[in-house]
């Protein structure tokens, strides 16, 4: 419970601080796989967007993703 936002994260592997390379829009929802591929724009009506911030360790390439 300790670890909360602005707070240093370290690899899980080596213990490096891991570092931000920004949010990224993952859609979730709607159709997945090829059939969302194929639906195409009329699939993006039922999905929703969540951001993730995305964190790499410059020692492994370890990347954690954390909800922003
Ligand atoms: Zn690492």
């Amino acid at each position: 419970m300790a670890q909360m936002m602005g707070q240093a994260l370290n690899c899980l592997r080596c213990q490096q601080p891991l570092e931000s390379r920004g949010v990224l829009q993952f859609r979730v929802g709607g159709a997945t796989g090829l059939g969302g591929m194929l639906l195409g724009s009329l699939n993006q009506l039922g999905e929703t967007r969540l951001p993730l911030e995305v964190r790499v360790c410059p020692g492994c390439g370890h990347v954690e993703l954390f909800r922003a």
